[in-house]
């Protein structure tokens, strides 16, 4: 762990946070919630036996690291170090908070009253590569800590002080790099000479230490790499990711706010984004009922007993959101499992029953801090595309496996072909930190394993990952640029069935405890629809476009004979939209690009003539003319066969 110290090492520590989590969350997040790690690892391995880095120990020992992973955390907490030198020089006003490397490069926190302005990066840039030039050594020392107290007092950085106070330590360890001195743990490289190329890519807020009540700080972020072709493909990536920033396409496709004066963290989903949203549930809720689902709502409150009886109140207490009612407290739901359970629980189960699935798009309300939220991706409302099932044990292996496919037949028709599976199992060194008995725990383990065989699923067993209550599968999906997320999820518990002793009758006439999965498939509704965002850089499929076609008459004349195709299209179920305004059609199949629609029928003289229509599609492809018969036909076609391609 000590590669992953940086100058406030010790929140660092206590937060166990690790690179890829920058811990204070900010108050806006420029850049992405999501890493390229996979594709590091890539690069790395490749180039991991060559290369030797010489580093130096807080104690001033030297010594030399091969492993890309380490190499690379080493050169971007010295970068950060280096910017904070360039920074501290070019405004001598600010106080330093923290600058840890991260999973994308690194950061440092900085307060300052003014704000940096967009120029002021650039300048910091050439700042570090004129310090770099200048061979500065990265200079350890160990030092007694009541005067380190004493050193970072005197330079006025309050902050520093507050961290160094923290520690149990006797001695501190420093690190100095020209005029710049920091509390770090090192390890750091020798000198500047070995740093590579690296760009500062953005200023936010960030709040010390995570507190939205303590100071607010202005955090640089940058990268660094060996090489400029890592560097160069980074940012070409990074860049590709802005581009499809779901919160920008959001806006720009008028899908969906969030208004943060009204109701921070929350989706507001506009007409074109609902009718998504309709679209994707239509299709789960047929594929559901079809594969022996039953569809159930619940209530959105409950009293607080509910929540003790589950377990929610003691353990997750600090993300629910309750208040009175009538002198009871009740909360709003932050789980749709205790209402599933009571459905079951509301009659007497025989074994014949089984199994029972109860699915829902049930939404949720969990508290999440302010400066962690972000578009769609973290919110603190969501649907999720949730079911429980309840089975006996001989229907368990059966049950994993159905909901596998599922899985699959969804992520692959929404056009996600790649994707990561994780087996997460208990530490078997520590049976006493999960629920359930080790015949369970062995049970569930070795019929998820004989899944992910059985359907030649390659994956990733990861031990001690399991949460308390049972072990899991999950599922992330690759989207179109390499980024992984979150999907599906398919999750035994060994708890919730004893808390609120649901059973089953067996065929020996007595009761038996049922056992209880939790499964969603998209997570999400709002989260994957950001992702399907990213993923498609906004231009859906034509069978989730909001609208589908859009009508273009060339001048005032030919609105007559477009409201008839416009009716006939309709009838046909397409969703259709007509452009009357009076504007060029050059314009108008520009902005109907823009907007992502998946085909324009232009309609003038010759069209009216022919009873044609002139096709083009988005991506600019002029198909040319098409009788309106067959158009409908083949836009019928695509949407049915949920095609990824506008091929008619
Ligand atoms: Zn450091
Ligand atoms: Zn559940």
């Amino acid at each position: 762990m000590q590669v992953r110290s940086s100058g406030g090492e010790h929140f660092l520590d206590t937060e166990g946070v690790s690179g890829s989590n920058p811990l204070a969350p900010t108050t806006q997040d420029p850049i992405l919630i999501l890493g390229f790690q996979q594709e590091r690892f890539e690069i790395g391995q490749a180039r991991n036996q060559k290369e030797l880095m010489e580093i130096i120990y807080r104690d001033g020992r030297t010594g030399e690291l091969t492993d890309y992973e380490q190499r690379l955390e080493v050169l971007r907490h010295s970068t950060s170090h280096l910017m904070a030198l360039a920074v501290a020089d070019l405004f001598p006003e600010v106080h330093l908070g923290i600058g840890p490397p991260t999973s994308e490069g690194f950061f440092y926190d900085f307060e300052r009253a003014e704000p940096f302005a967009a120029g002021d990066l650039a300048r910091i840039e050439e700042k570090m590569a004129e310090y770099a030039r200048q061979n500065l050594e990265y200079r350890p020392s160990l030092t007694p800590i009541d005067e380190a107290v004493e050193m970072f007092s005197k330079m006025g950085e309050g902050l520093k002080v507050e961290l160094i106070q923290e520690r149990a330590d006797q001695t501190l360890s420093i690190y100095r790099l020209g005029k710049f001195v920091d509390f770090c743990m090192g390890p750091h490289l020798r000198n500047t000479s070995q740093i590579g190329p690296f760009k500062l890519l953005s200023v936010a807020g960030a709040y010390w230490k995570g507190d939205e009540k303590r100071e607010q700080m202005q955090r640089i972020y940058g990268t660094a790499f060996f090489t400029q072709q890592e560097l160069d493909a980074y940012l070409q990536r990074l860049e590709e990711s802005r581009r499809r920033d779901h919160r920008k396409l959001g806006r720009e496709l008028d899908l969906f706010s969030v208004q943060d004066h009204a109701a921070p963290g929350l989706i507001f989903w506009h007409p074109k984004g609902a009718r998504v949203r309709a679209i994707i549930e239509d299709f789960l809720r047929r594929e559901h009922e079809r594969r022996g689902y039953q569809y159930v709502v619940i209530p959105h409150i409950a009293k607080g007993d509910l929540w003790r009886t589950s377990g929610h109140y003691d353990y997750y207490r600090q993300n629910m959101y309750t208040f009175q009612v009538e002198d009871e407290e009740y909360v709003l739901k932050p789980m749709n499992c205790p209402g599933h359970i009571l459905i079951y629980k509301s009659t007497m189960h025989s074994y014949r029953d089984l199994p029972i699935r109860y699915a829902e798009f049930g939404t949720v309300y969990r508290y999440e801090r302010s400066g962690t939220l972000h578009g769609m991706l973290r919110v603190r409302g969501f649907t999720q595309d949730d079911a429980h099932i309840f089975c006996t044990p001989e229907q368990v292996y059966r049950q994993v496996v159905e909901v596998m496919d599922l899985a699959e037949f969804v992520l692959k028709t929404f056009g996600f072909e790649k994707y990561r599976v994780d087996l997460s199992v208990r530490d078997p060194r520590r049976p006493q930190d999960y629920a359930g008995t080790a015949e369970e725990w062995e049970f569930a383990e070795s019929n998820l394993m004989r899944a992910l065989s059985e359907r030649q699923w390659e994956y990733h067993r990861i031990e001690g990952e399991a949460v308390f209550y049972g072990p899991k599968i999950d599922i992330k999906l690759v989207d179109a640029i390499g980024r992984e997320w979150q999907a599906s999820t398919i999750q035994f518990d060994f708890t919730l069935p004893r808390r609120f002793n649901i059973t089953y009758i067996g065929p020996d006439s007595k009761e038996h405890t049922v056992y209880m999965i939790h499964r969603a498939l998209l997570g999400s509704m709002e989260r994957f629809f950001g992702v399907l965002i990213e993923h498609y850089a906004g231009a859906f499929p034509i069978w989730l476009a909001p609208v589908q076609v859009v009508l273009i008459p060339i001048s005032e004349k030919h609105h007559e004979y477009a409201n008839h195709i416009h009716t006939l299209l309709a009838d046909a179920g397409i969703r259709t939209e007509m452009d009357r305004r009076n504007e060029k059609m050059g314009y108008k199949i520009r902005e109907a690009q823009l907007q992502k629609i998946p085909f324009m029928l232009v309609m003038g003289d010759k069209e009216v003539q022919t009873g044609t229509v002139s096709v083009r599609t988005r991506s600019g492809g002029d198909v040319g003319p098409r009788k309106i018969e067959d158009l409908v036909r083949s836009v019928q076609h695509l949407d049915a066969a949920r095609a990824l391609n506008l091929s008619i």
